[in-house]
């Protein structure tokens, strides 16, 4: 009797009269492998019980043995042994062979689903296996190439996901067009280009005029609405080379590179005509009057950070709104 390491109750195999070596021939790791072989393997091997839940492999313990399932079912759990696991082993195939291939560490829990008998095949038996049989060399083969198919599609469906995240990350969720977070990174980045190249960089801060006013009357629907419609007219009247965010709110940025402040006033002009003609009905067929916007303009100024960029925008804002709203203001220099 051998004492493992997690204290499991290693039997010797002749303690087992119900195994021989040609039931072994059944399972799926040990098919086509010679009758020696087997034999070989049942002389060395050595059996184990597992209760239902009872761990077998932990994540990151080193691990010296190939485990064949004689019978029962095991789960392997990445991350942690709750929930339900990434892949079930069953009677027949085998685990823990990645380790013994190449003394790495588990990179999975494995814990027994039911109750299960197992055989623990040592590191030198499992080395004398794959010499002395071609065909378990080229079930492992196949296993391994099965398992790294199955990797590969999960790496493809995680590298998914991280673009939808990433997606998320960069674009606003109720009007479609690029977020704060988006326009900072992206401000910066162009105001330091321009800056060292000496182009001209020009910015509209874009405002809906009596917003509250309109949600209270139409509802907050109807004003997600507005605003989903407004962030399109913007995109759909500047040139492709021009960016549009969602500053927050009822606040939009339009980005003009390589733009002087008269181009970006023609520009915003044109904006703020387009969205006060724009007549709008909600998705239920409720009509909606055009609302107006209010735009200041900066050009950015030499040495300039982009928040004095923006803030000179704003202040422009600002006046229009004290003009009367429904138009454009040129920020001073
Ligand atoms: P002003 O002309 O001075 O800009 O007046 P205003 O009412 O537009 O400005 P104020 O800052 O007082 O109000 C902005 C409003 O915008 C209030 C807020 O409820 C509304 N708002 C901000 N974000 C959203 C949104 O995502 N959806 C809707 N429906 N309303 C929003
Ligand atoms: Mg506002
Ligand atoms: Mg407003």
């Amino acid at each position: 009797m051998t004492s493992p390491a997690n204290g499991d109750a290693l039997v010797a195999l002749s303690d087992l009269p119900d195994l021989d070596a040609r039931a072994l021939e059944t399972m799926s790791a040990l098919e086509g492998v010679g009758l020696a072989a087997r034999q070989e393997l049942l002389a060395s091997a050595e059996r184990r019980n597992l209760a239902a839940g009872q761990s077998l492999i932990t994540q990151g313990a080193q691990n010296e043995h190939m485990f064949l399932v004689v019978h029962g079912e095991l789960g392997v759990h990445l991350e942690s042994v709750d929930g339900e696991p990434v892949a079930i082993i069953g009677t027949g195939e085998t685990v823990g062979e990645l380790g013994v291939l190449d003394g790495s560490a588990a990179s999975a829990h494995v814990v027994a689903r039911t109750e299960c008998l197992l055989l623990a095949v040592k590191e030198e038996d499992f080395w004398r296996l794959t010499n002395a049989s071609h065909a378990f060399a080229v079930n492992l083969l196949l296993k391994l190439a099965k398992r790294l198919r199955a990797n590969n599609a999960a790496v493809s469906s995680n590298v998914q996901k991280r673009r939808q995240y990433e997606r998320a990350a960069m674009f606003d969720g109720l009007t479609g067009i690029h977020n704060r977070r988006w326009l900072d990174e992206t401000l910066h980045r162009m105001v330091r280009r321009h800056a060292a190249s000496g182009g001209l960089l020009s910015v509209a801060l874009v405002d809906v005029d009596h917003f509250k006013h309109f949600n209270d009357r139409f509802g907050h629907a109807a004003g997600d609405h507005v605003l989903t419609a407004v962030a399109t007219t913007l995109a759909e009247n500047v040139r492709p080379t021009d960016l549009v965010a969602r500053f927050g709110g009822e606040e939009f940025v339009i980005i003009f590179p390589d733009t002087s402040l008269e181009l970006a006033e023609r520009a915003a002009e044109r904006v703020r005509l387009a969205v006060a003609n724009r007549e709008m009905t909600t998705a239920d067929g409720t009509k909606l009057p055009a609302v107006t916007i209010s735009i200041g303009i900066s050009q950015l100024l030499v040495d300039e950070t982009v928040p004095d960029f923006l803030k000179r925008a704003d202040l422009a804002m600002y006046q229009a709104k004290q003009g009367g709203r429904n138009r454009v203001m040129l920020a001073k220099t």
